[in-house]
Parts: structure tokens; C-alpha cells; sequence
């Protein structure tokens, strides 16, 4: 395997800038390394060597033209199949969308152009990104590179996935319950939520719009502030969008942390009776640890109304997707059912039932009820109040922290096909992460240790807009605790990789 898919986009940057690398020798190794591991991990739906290839030839063209580029331009990066992306089909891993070619790019796509990001292809998810380990999608799941009998977290579980299996050195993946911190955390890689409203959503293709938000993926802190700053900013095509400076994340990563006050919430670690396991919260109160010994003051916070998360969740983003979802019907875009239809009704009907899986019809028919003449009073707009309460928690416990750290999800990576019966189960490994999407907060999932063989994820959360804050920490637990720089180098093997392999690394960090 060549050394440099081990390098991070930073490093890989900085390398095609002083031309010691090209991008096109990168992008090739990535090509290779994915024609490799795909046959096991399946972390793509779509790969776009042709576009990558020109793509990398034309920044190694300008950068042979003296052009000065932006840090990341040249190095590769895989893109999560739900972002309108010109000329090159975006399926959000659903037939009904199977053929859609999208005529124009998300916002976030015409910026990684403008900062020379090269595309790799389109990443795997459960489906419109409704689920928590990529066995949704319509094309089959993802497998976890640290062991393949193992989800590796959804919705953009294969974002996560082409990380780890060192396919990409960066990644994009959206979150409306947790999809980018979920996923981060099973595989082992730097995952980061951004505050609702700090990256555009135009050409999102949207789940719960008062909850999707799209984030950079990495397999370090550094990497994943180079890339937010691509993607955050204010966008004229997004009415959420807001419109505040965007900070130089990069500039203040290796601040002190020792002025910073983290809460430590007690509700992440037990719901309704259960707890975290063992290994999850051994990890956590260790980071605090951690994070006391770099001078930051450690206590317990208390955030109430976390108990209510499941059910406000799945009464607002259900009921939010079935009216986003209505858009499908055969006419305009999509798949239309090839059955010659009586009437509109029926062909609605028609390719309804042959475009949607069943856990977006299981959504579709929740949010309907959920808004349907009668019941709104009683489901929806009772779950936006005590979104609110949700909500002011987190506005108390900010007035005397900086930041909450907490574990991202209940247990360690769990094993293909053990919560596709039982969906509630499935919804419950969403508990650490959907309270962010309730309040709008910016949150990452780090590395934090591993047990068994399998990554452990930490969840620092900030205040609004305060994503600097969130990376300075979150850089800082990095560097002194290390944890960021295993893979499983071997990945993957067919009966799954156990060894954790320190990484050797190139150039300097
Ligand atoms: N797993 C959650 C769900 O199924 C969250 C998904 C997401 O963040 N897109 O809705």
C-alpha cells in the first residue's frame, strides 16, 4: 500500500503545493487502494474516476502555473450520495432516485470545486439518510473496515467507512439525528456537526429540515477544520443559512484549553433505565480526565429533558420527511412506475410502492399520522415544545461551560442484521446524538480508545455558532491522547481486521 494514503489532507496539501506530490499520483492511489477493499467494505455506490482524474490533473496543471491554491486543493474526497452534484447521479441510495442526474450543484459542492477538492465518487447511506448502520440503503450495506461482520454506523456510514478503510482522506456526510457523529464513532475517524444554519443546505436533498445539517468528515481534527472552513459561510439560496463572519478554524487549534469549562452531562449515560456500556463510558469519564490534566475544569451538568429525545425525534423528523418526501411521484424527476397507471392517484400510488424501502415508507406513514387533521396538537406540536425544553437545557448548561463532552453512542459498532428487526432498537442508537440536532448545537465525534479491537467515539458539543471552540478541544484531547492515529491498516481481511496498527506517518504533523 503506498505511504501516501496515510497521509492527512493536510499533509497531502501541503505536498501537492510544493509539488513533491502530484494529485494525480494521490488521487490514483485512492482509486486503487478503493479497487482494492471495495469488493469487502462497499463504501461506495458510485465511483467517478474519469471527473477525479481530470479534476487532479487540472490542479497539478495550475498549481505547474504558479496558481496558489487553497490548502486542500488536489487531495481527494468522497461525497455522501444525498448532495446534488452535476452530471453525476444522486441517488440518496434509494431506486426512486436511482436515475436522478441532478441539473445543478448543492452549494457545498461548488465550493469544494472553487477550493480544488477532487471527487472521488459517491458514498453509501441508508436511504434519504433514515438510519444508523447503511442497511437501508437500497444497494446494499457498508461493512466496518474494523471488522466486517459490523455496521459501520449511518446514515453516512460510508463516508465513515471509506475513511477508515484509508480509501479517502476526507469525507462528506449530513446529520439530522446523528448521521455523521454515529458513523464517525464506529469506524474510529473525526466527524463534525456543524451549528444548523452554519453550511448551506441548498441542494441538500432534505430529510427534516429543521434538523439536517451537512459536516465535514476526516480522519483528524486538523483536517476537519480545513474542510469546515470550505463549507461553512452564508448562502443567499439558503434561508437558514446564517450570516456570520466564518473564523479561521485552523488559526486557533493549538490554543490552551486550560481557560475552558466542560460539563460532563449525567443524562447521556443512561436512558430510561439503561445504560452506556461499560467501555463507552469508561472512555468518556477517562477523556475528562484527560481534559482536567490539560488545566479545563470537569463537572457534572444535568440536562433533564434528554429522556425525551426518541419519541420528539421520531415525531419531528418523520413528520418533517413525509412532507418532504411528498415531492416524489413519478412526474417531475425519479423513478416512475413503468405500469401504466388508471389515474394520477395510481400512479402516485404505483411508484410510491416501488420507489420507497421500508423504513422510508415506516417514516412517511409516522410523520402523516403525526400531522394529520386531529392529531397535530396532540404529537406535533407537542414534540416542538418539548423540543424547546430540549432545547433551554442546553442553553442553562452553557451559561456557566464552554463545552459538554459526552459518549456519542450507547455501545461499540453493532453486527450486521442484529437491530434490523427491531426498530426502536435501531432509533435508541441515536440517543447521545439527536439533542444536538434538537438545539441547532455544533458537535464532533472523536476518537476516544478502543475495546476489542473497535473504536470508541467522544462527543464534545458547543455553543451556537462556537464550532472553533469545539475543534481547539477536541485537537487538544487529540494530541494528548493519541488515539486518532490507528486504522486497521490491513483492512480489510475476511474475517474482519482486530489488529490495531499504529499508523507511520510522513512529513510532519
Ligand atoms: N439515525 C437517525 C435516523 O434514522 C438519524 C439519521 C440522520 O442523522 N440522518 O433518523
Amino acid at each position: 500500500m503506498p505511504d501516501e494514503l496515510l497521509l492527512t489532507a493536510a499533509e497531502a496539501g501541503r505536498l501537492i503545493a510544493a509539488r513533491e506530490l502530484s494529485s494525480v499520483e494521490l488521487t490514483r492511489a485512492c482509486l486503487e487502494r478503493m479497487r482494492t477493499v471495495e469488493g469487502d467494505v462497499h463504501a461506495f455506490v458510485r465511483v467517478t474516476d474519469d471527473l477525479a482524474l481530470s479534476q487532479a490533473a487540472e490542479i497539478d496543471r495550475r498549481m505547474a502555473a504558479g496558481e496558489n491554491l487553497g490548502p486542500l486543493a488536489g487531495v481527494p474526497i468522497a461525497l455522501k450520495d444525498i448532495l446534488c452534484t452535476r452530471g453525476v447521479p444522486t441517488t440518496c441510495c434509494s431506486r426512486i432516485l436511482e436515475n436522478y442526474v441532478p441539473p445543478y450543484d448543492a452549494t457545498v459542492i461548488q465550493r469544494l470545486k472553487q477550493a480544488g477538492l477532487v471527487f472521488l465518487g459517491k458514498t453509501n447511506m441508508d436511504e434519504f439518510a433514515m438510519g444508523s448502520s447503511t442497511e437501508n440503503s437500497a444497494f446494499g450495506p457498508t461493512h466496518n473496515p474494523w471488522d466486517l461482520a459490523r455496521v459501520p454506523g449511518g446514515s453516512s456510514g460510508g463516508s465513515a467507512a471509506a475513511l477508515a478503510a484509508l480509501e479517502a482522506p476526507l469525507a462528506i456526510g449530513t446529520d439530522t439525528g446523528g448521521s455523521i457523529r454515529q458513523p464517525a464513532a464506529f469506524c474510529g475517524v473525526t466527524g463534525l456537526k456543524p451549528t444548523y444554519g452554519r453550511v448551506s443546505r441548498y441542494g441538500l436533498v432534505a430529510f427534516a429540515s429543521s434538523l439536517d445539517q451537512i459536516g465535514p468528515m476526516a480522519r483528524d481534527v486538523r483536517d476537519c477544520a480545513l474542510l469546515l472552513q470550505v463549507l461553512a459561510g452564508h448562502d443567499p439560496l439558503d434561508s437558514t443559512s446564517i450570516a456570520a463572519a466564518v473564523p479561521d478554524y485552523a488559526a486557533v487549534l493549538e490554543d490552551s484549553v486550560k481557560d475552558l469549562r466542560v460539563g460532563v452531562p449525567t443524562e447521556f449515560f443512561e436512558y430510561r433505565g439503561s445504560r452506556v456500556s461499560g467501555e463507552v463510558e469508561d472512555a468518556v469519564r477517562a477523556a475528562a480526565r484527560v481534559f482536567e490534566g490539560l488545566g479545563a475544569a470537569c463537572d457534572e451538568v444535568s440536562t433533564p429533558h434528554l429522556q425525551y429525545v426518541i419519541p420528539v425525534y421520531y415525531i419531528i423528523a418523520p413528520a418533517e420527511a413525509s412532507s418532504n418526501l411528498a415531492r416524489y411521484d413519478g412526474v417531475a424527476y425519479g423513478h416512475r412506475t413503468p405500469r401504466g397507471a388508471a389515474d394520477v392517484i395510481e400512479l402516485y400510488e404505483e411508484t410510491r410502492e416501488e420507489g420507497f424501502g421500508p423504513e422510508v415508507k415506516r417514516r412517511i406513514m409516522l410523520g402523516t399520522y403525526a400531522l394529520s387533521a386531529g392529531y397535530y396538537d396532540a404529537y406535533y406540536l407537542k414534540a416542538s415544545q418539548v423540543r424547546t425544553l430540549i432545547r433551554r437545557d442546553f442553553e442553562k448548561a452553557f451559561e456557566n461551560h464552554d463545552l459538554l463532552v459526552a459518549p456519542v453512542t450507547p455501545s461499540l459498532p453493532f453486527r450486521l442484521g442484529e437491530k434490523t428487526d427491531d426498530p426502536v432498537q435501531m432509533y435508541i442508537s441515536d440517543v447521545c446524538t439527536i439533542a444536538a440536532n434538537m438545539a441547532g448545537l455544533p458537535a464532533i465525534s472523536i476518537p476516544a480508545g478502543y475495546a476489542d479491537g473497535l473504536p470508541i467515539g467522544l462527543q464534545i458539543i458547543g455553543k451556537p455558532l462556537d464550532e472553533a471552540t469545539v475543534l481547539r478541544a477536541a485537537y487538544a484531547f487529540q494530541q494528548a491522547a493519541d488515539f486518532h492515529r490507528l486504522a486497521p491498516l490491513d483492512a480489510p481481511g475476511r474475517d474482519g481486521v482486530r489488529a490495531v496498527v499504529a499508523w507511520e506517518r510522513r512529513g510532519q504533523r
